[in-house]
């Protein structure tokens, strides 16, 4: 049996082919799996639970028929849908996952994470997660009227993206030290993380081993998968059909 990992969807209603693919996923491959891990970066944005958007409301409903069928479905936190909360947990069935998450699969430990915390070298966006991830600010956030919190992340979504083509491509990949610093503290040989949409698999020097560390990539142009089984983890594309 399979179980199967994705990130980084950026599902959002002006780009319908990413959501029709990640709707025949659920409904085929997944329908499927032993398990189905989204570490991140499912949804475009995310104001809060209670945003009627209703291309969200179709994904959602689809994540609740997988679970209903008996899939267990696992979320993790990205840096855009990080105001998904309890209520969209209930809604689909989905089990909500601290970043990172050790889990062992096929007796092998693997370290799961979005991957924007090993992003450093780019120091300003860290600024950014620390408020970002403040149930204080988050608080303050959720007590705002719809319309505001949809406009804020549309003026965040502009800005991220001026600053992202104003920094140069390599701050925005993760920094080797935290990386290694990861692996070590906390004992983990398998590190599978997204955010970067730079999908490989690396070999990480740790001295005493050799150690993997394993990138999705974004669905913008097509599908992008870890398949684990019994085998091991193989990180495919999936062509859009
Ligand atoms: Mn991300």
């Amino acid at each position: 049996m399979t179980t199967l990992f994705i990130s980084d969807l950026h599902l959002d209603a002006n780009r319908p082919e990413i959501g029709e693919q990640f709707l025949q996923f659920l409904q085929g491959e997944a329908a499927g799996a032993d398990a189905l891990y989204i570490l991140g970066d499912l949804f475009e944005s995310w104001v809060g639970d209670d945003d009627p958007n209703p291309h969200y409301a179709i994904m959602k409903a689809a994540i609740r028929k997988l679970v209903d069928a008996g899939v267990p479905v696992f979320f993790m936190h990205g840096n855009r849908d990080f105001m998904i909360g309890e209520r969209f947990a209930e809604e689909t069935g989905v089990t909500l996952l601290d970043d990172p998450v050790c889990i062992e699969i096929h007796g092998q430990k693997v370290l799961l994470s979005h991957g924007d915390a090993l992003c450093i070298d780019d120091q300003q966006y860290q600024q950014v997660r620390l408020m970002t991830r403040n149930p204080k600010w988050q608080a303050m956030m959720r007590a705002k009227p719809l319309e505001e919190r949809i406009a804020f992340a549309e003026q965040a979504r502009k800005q991220s993206k001026e600053y992202m083509d104003s920094v140069g491509e390599d701050i925005m990949d993760v920094n080797q030290d935290a990386v290694v610093g990861t692996f070590r503290k906390r004992g983990v040989d398998i590190l599978l993380h997204g955010h970067t949409h730079r999908p490989a698999i690396h070999d990480v020097d740790l001295k005493d081993r050799i150690a993997k560390r394993i990138v999705l990539g974004d669905w913008y142009d097509h599908g992008s998968v870890v398949r684990w089984d019994g085998n091991g983890p193989r990180l495919e594309a999936m062509p859009r059909s």
